[in-house]
């Protein structure tokens, strides 16, 4: 396949090219039609499979620029992993000039409240930090449209489940969730039967 099969905007494809990605991965070429259009998927992949432009790229392309609130948040299990991918977004999102915020934990509030209160696109977060600015109601989600849950076995193993369902509860249901793991357990199973509708499976 080829970037170029898309129905990619010429900002996200210049970014791309930017990036000399030449043609899209194995995990790339499943999701990115799928998310363009809007389908809840499970991907069992592993880091190094270009899972993260593979959401990063369609959720680009599909948030609407005139929207000052946030349209797309990224669960991640650790502040790294959330600062790297809130990069790796930002690349691809250059060209349309989207707004990317990273929210982690042991950092200040105020400033992640202050970023929040401007507008931002994507926000990519580890869950504790991301359910205080909910409960504090300095993140508006009412706007988001894209849940992505980033390496969930790992969050699943640091304990974060119960805080997803919380996150997952606040959010409309009128929205698209990918869910994102290198192993299945059961635990994530009973997430992926109990808040997505009608997911594709994709294992690489
Ligand atoms: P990830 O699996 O998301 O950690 O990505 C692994 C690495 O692959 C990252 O450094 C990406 O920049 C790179 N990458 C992602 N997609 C492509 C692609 N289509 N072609 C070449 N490199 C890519």
């Amino acid at each position: 396949a080829n970037f170029n099969d898309y129905q990619l905007s010429s900002e996200i494809l210049k970014a791309i090219n930017m990036l000399n990605f030449n043609n899209p991965t194995s995990v790339q070429e499943q999701v990115i039609p799928a998310v363009l259009e809007q389908k809840d998927i499970i991907v069992k992949s592993q880091t190094g499979s270009g899972k993260t432009a593979a959401f990063a790229i369609p959720i680009c392309e599909l948030v609407d620029w005139d929207e000052n609130k946030p349209q797309a948040l990224v669960l991640a299990p650790t502040r790294e992993l959330a600062i790297q991918v809130k990069e790796d977004i930002f690349n691809i999102g250059r060209f349309k000039r989207l707004k990317v915020s990273a929210i982690y934990g042991k950092s200040p509030f105020y400033i992640q409240e202050k970023e929040l209160k401007q507008k931002t696109h994507v926000v990519v977060g580890t869950p504790g930090r991301i359910i205080d600015h909910i409960e504090r109601g300095t993140f508006d989600t009412s706007k988001i449209k894209y849940l992505v849950i980033d390496e969930a076995d790992e969050m699943l193993n640091m304990g974060f489940i119960e805080q997803i369902e919380t996150i997952i509860t606040r959010l409309s249901k009128e929205r698209v969730t990918l869910l994102l793991s290198a192993t299945m357990p059961r635990d994530i199973e009973s997430l992926c039967n109990k808040y997505m509708k009608a997911p594709i499976s994709v294992a690489i």
